[in-house]
């Protein structure tokens, strides 16, 4: 055997809030695992994670995004009390600040069905007649809305805290971050057998895991895996009103446009799907008063003379097959290869449910507590894609 092969149970590929909390699910499950994440980067300067705005909805329609996300909230709510270390608190500020979807009249009936959903899998959901969204909100301009849907017990947190509580409580439970990128793969027909990396090093595991977040494409490929995830940058902005307010909920449209309160300000912009897919990291410094400015002084017109203090920019891990992650193992070709990414924008939030999930699935064989079947990688396969009705 080469030299500096190591050996683990499980080995990890990324080492943002997926994988490490693939990681500190894996762990908590078996405890004797031995389990490895290689991740280049400790500061993360490029990671998703860290440029997330940090939101947790359960507005969606499909009901294992939404099953995610009612676990996953109430992971992030009781987090300090699950994986604070003694001489460490894990804090991820969580604020319950809430949700709203507004739409124009002719979308009201698809949203009351989708909050039939909601309500059926146990969310806590208020359709607002537009009357009602003005009595609420002072300063939205209601004229051409039907209404929205409300979920007061959604919010947001610290996307940082989440990222390093995982990280640090994972490794007191013995994982190992191995500072090193999985450049190269050897496979057999079935199974994916060692990783190479970038120092040279190779890595043996039972199981491996791809949690490259926007690189998954990338890592997929390094083992022969067509993987439809692409790096999709989405800017955010932190602005200021010019007139007082009222406090915000994270209010999202039709068109994409999603900004919340962030302390005196809010945080938010508007996404653009069909922005150019790569890794750039660029910042277009005028978006903000071309595209952003006029969504939000329309909705909200004291915010007509807003000021934006800071933009920064980030990747989604875009798939690009239907914009839901793909969870599972590759079981038709090598069935030690795991994917959990391609969550198009909602990673942070369901990183808790899918590292659970990725985490029974390699100990105990199967998903045993949510089903996650219906996001594995045979939809990529069959090209049938499983769509969120849900407004993006
Ligand atoms: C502006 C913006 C706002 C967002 N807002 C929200 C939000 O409100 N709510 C929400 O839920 N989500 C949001 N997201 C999405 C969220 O950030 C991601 O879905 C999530 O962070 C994905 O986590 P990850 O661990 O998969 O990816 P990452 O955090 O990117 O981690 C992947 C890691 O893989 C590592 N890696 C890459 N290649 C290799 C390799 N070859 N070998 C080893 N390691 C490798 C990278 O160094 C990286 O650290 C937002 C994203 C952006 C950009």
């Amino acid at each position: 055997m080469h030299p500096s092969t190591t050996r683990c149970d499980i080995a990890i590929i990324g080492g943002g809030v997926v994988g490490s909390s693939v990681a500190y699910f894996t762990k908590q499950i078996s405890a004797s695992a031995r389990v490895c994440v290689i991740e280049p980067d400790p500061t993360y300067a490029l990671a998703s994670t860290l440029r997330a705005s940090g939101g947790c909805r359960v507005q969606f329609t499909c009901p294992e995004n939404i099953d995610m996300s009612l676990f996953s909230i109430d992971f992030i709510r009781n987090f300090a009390d699950r994986v604070s270390l003694p001489d460490r608190p894990a804090t991820v500020d969580w604020v319950e600040g809430g949700y709203l979807f507004i739409v124009p009249s002719e979308h009201m009936k698809a949203l009351a069905a989708h909050v039939d959903v909601q309500r059926g899998r146990g969310c806590d959901v208020v359709l607002l007649s537009a009357r009602e969204l003005a009595d609420k909100f002072p300063s939205m301009n209601v004229g051409d809305l039907g209404g929205g849907a409300y979920t007061p017990r959604d919010g947001w947190c610290d996307p940082n805290g989440l990222l390093w509580g995982f990280r640090r409580k994972a490794q007191a439970m013995g994982v190992a971050y191995v500072k090193d990128r999985v450049v190269g793969a050897e496979t057999t027909a079935h199974r994916v057998t060692g990783l190479r990396l970038e120092s040279g090093a190779r890595i043996v595991a039972e199981h491996v895991v791809n949690a490259a977040g926007a690189w998954a494409g990338e890592v997929a490929r390094l083992m022969g895996m067509p993987l439809p995830i692409s790096p999709l940058r989405r800017f955010e902005h932190y602005f200021t009103a010019g007139s007082p307010m009222e406090r915000l909920p994270y209010v999202k449209d039709l068109a994409r446009m999603a900004f919340r309160s962030e302390g005196v300000g809010f945080s938010g912009g508007v996404v653009d799907g069909n922005a150019a897919r790569g890794f750039d990291f660029d910042i277009d410094h005028e978006y903000f008063d071309r595209v952003v400015w006029p969504a939000v002084a329309y909705r909200f017109p004291p915010l007509e003379a807003a000021k934006c203090h800071r933009s920064w920019s980030g990747l989604y891990e875009q798939c690009e097959l239907d914009g839901n992650p793909v969870i599972g193992r590759w079981n038709r070709r090598l069935a030690n290869l795991y994917t959990v990414a391609g969550f198009s924008g909602h990673g942070m939030m369901h990183a808790p449910a899918a590292g659970r999930a990725i985490a029974e699935l390699i100990t105990c064989g199967e998903f045993a507590t949510l089903d996650l079947s219906r996001l594995g990688y045979e939809r990529v396969e069959a090209n049938a894609p499983y769509r969120e009705a849900g407004i993006l």
